[in-house]
């Protein structure tokens, strides 16, 4: 049998990262088994139904690239399914409960009779769970504005569009005795069930919509890599059961499975994230670090500020800027602060880096003599520039870092950075001389 799960996400105006994380375990489930993914938009409440609030979900989930297979229109464009487009089916499913004595109408709406008794609810992830239907009053499913409740059309749907798993958030285990009665009434056998664990924040306390970080859109806006994100999402709840962290999508494809879901809440950390992204951004092509980097240079005023006065391409610099920064960066729109100095002679200087090394007793001695070298260093390269230092260093009888600290904080500001030697390099010899003049004053 293949299977057939689902995301069904209700349009709110976000994709929440608990929403993310359950489209990833059913793409991750779908793909595992060689199954079909369906993307189904819960859009029955009007209020909210805006075609916005719908395009911030299909964008959150190209991002995180979890393709959908199916739709109504899959002929062209892969679907999705929208409830706002099916009350006839509906409307058919209601009319069988009313024949079949199941449902009936109370001032204006309609109910549907729980049975009374002891509803048990196999989850593939939560084990067996036990819920009591007696003491529940009928269930309203049609409300008397003629719009249907979400129980009703959440398993009309997963009965037509034939699921064979329902994998979702916790926060939906009670309702699945609702749901199981349902099925019940339509005479069809029910999906397995696999109920996630919630994403905590760090602290335990329940994540909410205004927590920072719980919007997808929010990685995309800052510059997280989509796939850094992803593998983050995936050990959310699911863990390889060694200590993989870092795994190429095809890897988790191959060994996601339930027994591997935890029960246990997951933890957001953003710090992890972090580190995550930063590793992905390391290890990554430089042609496609440079891809996502160069647009937020451009974007700066950066490259037009490098740009030489002939309107020489400089893009060639600013690959080898990029080249420094990229194993330091942890989220891409950092590469713009790192690598002002690169770019801008009037690039921001920090006080206190300043005070501490060019204050400091013999450092303009340290400097000028660091003046004369440079202009004769040859060729001008990183190997040639660290021999050159040492030597120089060695001559006076102090230590190599009584001239690398000034010189760092000379040519950029900063005190920490880049490797200096390879720095300077890339800066070359006239910028590097340029900013150690301006200092003599
Ligand atoms: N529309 C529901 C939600 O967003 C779907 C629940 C389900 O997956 O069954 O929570």
């Amino acid at each position: 049998m293949t299977t057939r799960v689902r995301f069904a996400p209700s349009p709110t105006g976000m994709l929440h990262i608990g929403g993310a994380r359950t489209a990833l375990f059913n793409w991750l489930y779908a793909r595992h088994t060689g199954g079909v993914f369906v993307l189904r938009i819960e859009d029955t409440d009007h209020a909210r139904n805006t075609q916005e609030a719908v395009d911030v979900i299909f964008k959150g989930l190209e991002w995180l690239g979890l393709d959908w297979d199916e739709g109504p229109s899959k002929g062209g464009n892969h679907g999705p399914y929208f409830q706002s487009q099916r009350r006839e089916i509906y409307q058919g499913y209601v009319k069988r409960l009313m024949d079949s004595g199941r449902a009936y109408e109370d001032h204006g709406a309609i109910r549907f009779k729980f049975p009374k008794q002891v509803m048990t609810v196999p989850d593939l992830i939560c084990g067996s769970i036990q819920i009591d239907l007696t003491p529940e009053p009928d269930m309203t499913i049609v409300r008397p504005d003629g719009s249907f409740i979400f129980h009703l059309v959440n398993v009309v749907d997963d009965i037509e569009m034939k699921i064979t798993h329902v994998i979702r958030g916790e926060d939906h285990l009670s309702n699945t005795p609702k749901h199981l009665a349902l099925y019940e009434a339509f005479g069809v056998p029910p999906p397995a069930f696999a109920h996630i664990p919630l994403i905590l924040n760090r602290d335990g306390s329940k994540m909410s919509k205004r927590d920072a970080g719980a919007a997808v859109g929010e990685y995309l806006d800052k510059g997280f890599i989509p796939e850094a994100v992803r593998n983050y999402l995936c050990l959310l709840g699911w863990s390889p059961k060694d200590d993989s962290e870092i795994m190429p999508i095809e890897e988790i494809i191959r060994r996601f499975d339930f027994p591997q879901i935890n029960r246990h809440n997951a933890r957001f950390d953003m710090d992890k994230l972090q580190w995550m992204n930063a590793k992905y951004l390391a290890t990554m092509p430089p042609e496609r670090f440079n891809a996502l980097a160069m647009p937020l240079l451009e974007k700066a005023g950066y490259l037009a500020a490098a740009r030489a006065p002939s309107g020489e391409e400089m893009s060639p610099y600013a690959q080898k800027v990029l080249s420094l920064v990229k194993e330091k960066v942890k989220q891409l729109s950092d590469v713009v602060d790192m690598t002002v100095f690169f770019f801008k002679d009037d690039h921001p200087r920090d006080p206190e880096a300043e005070t501490k090394t060019l204050k400091k007793a013999g450092a303009s001695e340290r400097l000028a003599e660091l003046r004369s070298l440079l202009e004769k260093t040859e060729p001008w390269t990183a190997a040639q520039l660290e021999s050159q230092f040492k030597q120089l260093a060695a001559g006076k009888g102090i230590k190599t870092a009584e001239y690398i600290h000034p010189a760092r904080v000379a040519v950029s500001g900063r005190g920490i950075g880049p490797s200096l030697y390879h720095m300077l390099e890339v800066m070359g010899r006239d910028c590097v001389l340029r900013r150690l003049e301006k200092l003599k004053g």
